[in-house]
């Protein structure tokens, strides 16, 4: 994937009920314009519909799962496989997002498992790491990034297309931005980080999230290592959206 075009992600969790797949449809035409690839995370039950309906419009928009089971099927109630996702037209799938961290107690090894089921589909996994506040206030960034990506990242990444969304918890729904030097270090670490594993046979976006709005899009993609954007509440009214996409250029 070219790192000259950056991917402005749209998360849009527990939100959406059928009338959300029109007014997504309405960013299709900023979404053409746009040098960025875009991608939205809708609930689980409009994926197969919103993805049919960017396929009859001819849209570049790219659809994903917001998690996925590490199995391909099974007694597993509740959960949704890599398989499922792809069979109902995703082409990403976001693991290991905070509000399943810490809301539903998900290990790094279980997060590393997930990428594994979603690389053997072919799906392009968006895996998440962020510290919370009292973390980055003990020091602890750097190791609990440095721990996040090692436990996270199964070997089986080498040579893959994915990405890694950079998202501290505490900027999450929040409002509160870290400064430009603590998002460039965080770019800083997950590059050295990737290069020093990896030797140079992965080459992901690596995206910031974490109270992205429409007004401080452009200034974030201007940062050094930054590859693209998640966007969880901006995403959820077109309008915002699609000035978060026309600032990505
Ligand atoms: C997210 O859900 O990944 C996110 C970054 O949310 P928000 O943009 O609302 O902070």
């Amino acid at each position: 994937m070219p790192h000259n075009i950056p991917l402005i992600a749209g998360n849009w969790k527990m939100h959406g009920l059928a009338q959300a797949v029109p007014e997504a449809l309405s960013i299709d035409a900023a979404a053409r314009k746009s040098n960025a690839r875009i991608a939205l995370f809708p609930p689980a039950t409009l994926l197969d519909r919103l993805s049919q309906a960017l396929i009859e419009a001819g849209s570049p928009i790219i659809t994903g799962g917001q998690d996925c089971h590490c199995e391909a099927d099974g007694a597993f109630t509740g959960d949704i496989s890599a398989e499922m996702l792809k069979d109902a037209g995703a082409g990403m799938v976001i693991l290991g997002h905070s509000e399943r961290r810490h809301g539903h107690h998900e290990p790094c090894a279980l997060v590393a498992k997930k990428v594994i089921g979603a690389l053997r589909v072919g799906l392009e996994p968006v895996i998440c790491i962020g510290e919370t506040l009292e973390e980055r206030l003990a020091g602890e960034t750097h190791a609990v990034l440095n721990r996040q990506l090692g436990a996270s990242l199964p070997e089986e990444l080498t040579g893959q297309v994915f990405h890694v969304a950079y998202e501290p918890v505490w900027a999450i729904g929040t409002g509160h931005i870290p400064t430009d030097e603590q998002v460039v270090d965080a770019m800083v670490l997950v590059k050295s980080y990737l290069e020093d594993r990896f030797h140079g046979q992965v080459t992901p976006h690596v995206l910031y999230g974490g109270s992205v709005k429409p007004d401080n899009a452009a200034h974030l993609l201007t940062l050094d290592g930054v590859g693209g954007l998640l966007v969880g509440g901006a995403s959820l009214k077109a309008v915002d959206f699609n000035r978060i996409i026309t600032a990505a250029g």
